[in-house]
Parts: structure tokens; C-alpha cells; sequence
């Protein structure tokens, strides 16, 4: 995950302060309703135009799918009215339309949060799904989001020398992906030949090549299976 810190370099109002909070209990998904834009632009606009300590969002998740991180998790900055305590605001740089790339890094940036802080999956919503909003942001459904992170808190971390079910299920999944275990086929044990296809998946798909399956390889696998 490609997360660039931006904490200390964003436009800031030059009296007024955010507050801080306890850990963090939900996330916020949110669109720029603009075509393009960066942290910079977006905090630009909230401290001189709005008039706000600094730049609403806690992240922000550029065309080309770039996390920029602008807060600590704990700032309370302002992003859905009535429910900025303990909230993490995500914006998609985008108009309701928006890359692969951005959407596979929300999906990776929400389930490491998530993971981090506990947040159940049914606080993890699109701005308009907080009662009384008055918005179409993030101008997309968002239970596509949900559906991942169920799916990938279910499935656990597998590597060399581990047997069973898991890897059984790990191993169908790289044969439907296009990637065949000649010799040994889904025997549910990950040795030497299910590791050197996973390597060889991991390279394929331009992941992090390590021959663990963790959350990024699992999400690619389930994204290239669950097609039809
Ligand atoms: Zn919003």
C-alpha cells in the first residue's frame, strides 16, 4: 500500500485548530466531486474558502490510486456533519466515477484500518449513508465495499507449509484465475509448487511478490474469480 505522508505539508488555517479525539469507530467514504485534485487543492479550498482548520479528509486516494495521508486517525476534521468524532473521512478524487486502481486501494486502506482499530464493517459507510446528510457523495453504492471487507476478514493469512481447507479454497481460486498447479492440482497442502504459483500470481498481477497470501493477493484472487 502506497501511502504518502502529507500530515505536515497541507495548507492549515493560521489560528484555528482541529481537536483530538480517542480512536476511531467508524470510516467515512467520501468523492471530491471534482474531475481531478490532490490533498493540497482540497485543503486549499476547506481552510480559504470554508474558512476550517484544514483539510476535512484523513486521507485522500488519488486517479492513479496514491494514498495521501493528511491527519492523524484521532483529528476530528470536518467531513459528515454530526458524526465527525471518532470518524476516518476517505475522499476519492473523482465525481461518482472512478479508477480500479483507486477502488482496490479504498478496499486496502479501509480493511487495514478496520483491522486496526476493530471498526465493524457496518460503520464503514459512503457520506450519505449517515442519517440527515444532505449529499450524493460519493456519488456510488458502497456495499460492494462492505461485501470485500467481509470477505477478507474471513480469509486468513496462508503460506508455506500450511494444510487444509483454506488452502484447498486458495488453491481453486488460483486455478480459476488461470493459474494451474500441474503436478500436485488443489491438495489443500501449500508447498513448494503452490508457493512458486502464488510468486508467479503475485508477479502476473504486479503485486508485492513474497509467495504469502495475505489480504492484497487474496482481494486480487477473489476480484479476478468473482467475475460471472
Ligand atoms: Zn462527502
Amino acid at each position: 500500500m502506497n501511502i504518502i505522508d502529507r500530515r505536515r505539508k497541507l495548507s492549515k488555517h493560521w489560528t484555528k485548530q482541529y481537536r483530538r479525539g480517542g480512536p476511531p469507530d467508524k470510516i467515512t467514504i467520501h468523492h471530491s466531486a471534482t474531475a481531478s485534485g490532490s490533498a493540497e487543492s482540497f485543503a486549499g479550498y476547506h481552510v480559504h474558502s470554508l474558512g476550517w482548520p484544514g483539510i476535512g479528509y484523513h486521507f485522500v486516494i488519488g486517479r492513479n490510486g496514491t494514498i495521501e495521508k493528511c491527519w492523524d486517525e484521532n483529528v476530528i476534521s470536518f467531513h459528515t456533519a454530526g458524526f465527525n468524532s471518532g470518524n476516518i473521512g476517505i475522499c476519492l478524487t473523482g465525481n461518482g466515477s472512478f479508477s480500479s486502481r483507486q477502488l482496490n486501494s479504498l478496499v486496502e486502506l479501509t480493511d487495514h484500518l478496520k483491522k486496526k482499530y476493530a471498526i465493524p464493517v457496518s460503520r464503514i459507510k459512503g457520506h450519505r449513508e449517515w442519517s440527515g446528510q444532505r449529499t450524493e457523495c460519493p456519488g456510488m453504492e458502497t456495499e460492494w465495499v462492505r461485501d470485500k471487507l467481509r470477505l477478507l476478514g474471513t480469509e486468513p493469512l496462508l503460506k508455506s507449509g500450511m494444510k487444509g481447507p483454506a488452502v484447498r479454497k486458495l488453491q481453486k481460486k488460483l486455478e480459476s484465475a488461470g493459474m494451474l498447479l500441474k503436478r500436485y492440482g488443489a491438495d489443500g497442502v501449500f508447498g513448494k509448487e503452490t508457493r512458486q504459483t502464488v510468486i508467479d500470481y503475485q508477479r502476473k498481477r504486479g503485486l508485492i511478490v513474497d509467495g504469502i497470501v495475505g489480504p492484497e493477493t487474496w482481494r486480487a484472487l477473489l476480484n479476478d474469480t468473482e467475475k460471472g
